[in-house]
């Protein structure tokens, strides 16, 4: 029975990212996927910049951020075009890398499968479906079927990142919390002709009561219209080609796109209660949904990589012992269910169906003395106070371009913790349990290259002698006093030593 430290049921967005975060640590990883290849068609086409500072740690992002298309803004306006509420999507990002951006989701996948299958320690088994699971001491045993034929993989840990409908989450016996949003939206991805009329540069939902509508632009000529069906109207007529045609008429001439998909999807906010049960994980959409109105899906989907990915590393080493991964569900559950909840939040307002509320809510707001990007902000959570959230933590550390080949600080920093200090008295006499034991990269300002002083400003304007920031690019800590963060993360961040016994 062939063994792995990792087994990953999916190979979409959330699992590739996974597998190559881990197959870059030199975890072992056998990723199943049902599917031959990549999904042909997008269905996200919004990535946050944490999302994109996971592709710069996996080696995709200068090879991806091309052919991406800027976020130019999300505007929320009434059936007569008044503008309600903006979320920006240009302003500068605290990860140093452009806050929001479009993309075309077959060739993203497919450009982060290839990533994680170019590890060495990484094999991606296509074609292959997982069938049952059954956990023990040591590890897990999976049950996966190709070609019609049973087989038993082993690893030591499963994660499933096998999307909405789990079969893992149903092995984990976990129960969905529903945030009580459920609607039915017809998704139309366009490629425009050269004849087509400029449509908006920018994404606008439009809160019409009598057809809520969200325009999505795409990269290159690609153009999404997302249609909110009405009671009563049936899924599989709405989705006929004469009715797709008369609904974009209203946009489009006649023969001015062709349609690459029409398909009705069922929008929802669910959030699974444990996302943990001994040695079996889920991640991603089998984890959590969302309505895609703040495009937060897959983002929040590769936010669960980036925090499980040095968590099950760290476990698989010996550095900590497994209790270290309840973290997980402590630090992610809440995060993201605050963004589950916004966006039901967003798809309530969008899904207005009555007239006379629909108009009360636009006199409300667009009498409202603030401005519209104050009206209603999006803003992602931090991480809260836990285990490994301590004073000063829970936002991300920024990311300035630092040494003298001006590299980004997180290609420096690798997938290690960053001990970093005003100079070497911040370390207090914790320097080389976090070299030595944590694997952190433990250094000054000063042996830090830094010519736009950035880091330096940033620690004079906090005023803290030291700050750690956890391999998810998060910081655990700002902090006078390293010597008591130490003491206080120790347990967390290392295996108990047993007590001889009698
Ligand atoms: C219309 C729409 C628009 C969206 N827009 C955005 C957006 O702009 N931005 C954003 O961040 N998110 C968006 N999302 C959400 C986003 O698409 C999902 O959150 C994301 O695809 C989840 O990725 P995943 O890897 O968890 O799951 P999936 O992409 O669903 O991948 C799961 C994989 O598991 C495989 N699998 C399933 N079962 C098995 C099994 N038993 N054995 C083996 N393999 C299995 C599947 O074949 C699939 O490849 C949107 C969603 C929709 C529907």
């Amino acid at each position: 029975v062939s063994s792995s430290d990792v087994l990953i049921v999916g190979c979409g967005p959330v699992g590739a990212v996974l597998a190559a975060l881990l197959g870059r640590r030199g975890v072992t990883v056998t990723v199943v996927e049902r599917e031959l290849d990549v999904f042909p068609l997008p269905r996200a086409a919004h990535i946050d910049h944490m999302g994109l500072r996971a592709l710069q740690e996996i080696g995709c992002l200068d090879h991806l951020l091309p052919d991406m298309r800027p976020n130019q803004g999300l505007d929320f306006v009434t059936a007569g075009g008044d503008l309600l509420v903006r979320i920006p999507g240009d302003q500068r990002s605290i990860s140093g890398l452009p806050a929001s951006m479009y993309f075309h989701q077959p060739g993203f996948d497919r450009a982060i499968r290839e990533a994680a299958a170019a590890l060495p320690s990484v094999t991606i088994q296509t074609g292959t479906d997982f069938c049952s699971l059954t956990q023990d001491a040591d590890g897990v045993a999976v049950v996966v079927a190709s070609d019609g034929a049973e087989r038993t993989l082993r690893a030591s840990w499963v994660v499933g990142c096998d999307g909405a409908r789990s079969s893992v989450r149903t092995a984990l016996g976990t129960e969905m919390e529903d945030l009580h949003f459920s609607e039915p939206w017809l998704v139309l991805d366009l490629v425009l002709e050269p004849s087509a009329p400029a449509l908006s540069e920018g994404a606008i939902h439009t809160c019409d009561p009598s057809r809520p509508v969200m325009a999505i632009p795409m990269p290159g000529r690609r153009y999404r219209f997302e249609v909110m069906l009405l009671p009563g109207e049936d899924p599989e007529i709405m989705t006929d080609l004469d009715v797709v045609e008369s609904i974009l008429s209203t946009w489009l001439p006649p023969g001015s796109a062709q349609i690459e998909r029409r398909a009705v999807y069922e929008f929802q906010g669910l959030v699974a209660a444990e996302w943990r049960s001994g040695r079996v994980l889920i991640a991603g959409d089998a984890a959590h949904q969302m309505p895609p109105m703040l495009g937060q899906g897959m983002c929040s989907g590769i936010r669960d990589a980036t925090n499980l990915a040095w968590k099950l590393d760290h476990v698989i080493r010996g550095r900590a012992s497994d209790s270290l991964l309840d973290t997980y569900t402590v630090e992610r559950r809440p995060h993201v269910r605050g963004i589950v909840q916004a966006a039901v939040d967003f798809g309530r307002l969008v899904c207005t169906l009555d007239p006379a509320e629909a108009a009360a809510r636009d006199e409300r707001m667009l009498h409202a003395t603030t401005p519209p990007t104050e009206r209603w902000p999006f803003r992602l959570p931090l991480l809260e106070p836990g285990p490994l959230v301590l004073e000063g933590g829970g936002n991300l550390f920024i990311q300035p371009e630092v040494g003298a080949g001006q590299r980004r600080l997180d290609d420096i920093v690798g997938g290690r913790f960053l001990v970093l200090a005003q100079s070497a008295r911040g370390f207090g006499t914790s320097a080389p349990w976090w070299r030595e034991h944590v694997g952190a990269l433990v250094t000054t300002i000063d042996e830090l290259p830094d010519p736009s002083g950035a880091v330096r400003r940033w620690l004079e304007r906090k005023r803290v002698a030291c700050v750690i920031v956890r391999p998810d690019r998060y910081l655990l800590a700002a902090t006078d006093n390293l010597d008591a963060v130490t003491e206080t993360v120790r347990p967390v961040l290392s295996v108990p030593t047993r007590t001889a016994q009698p």
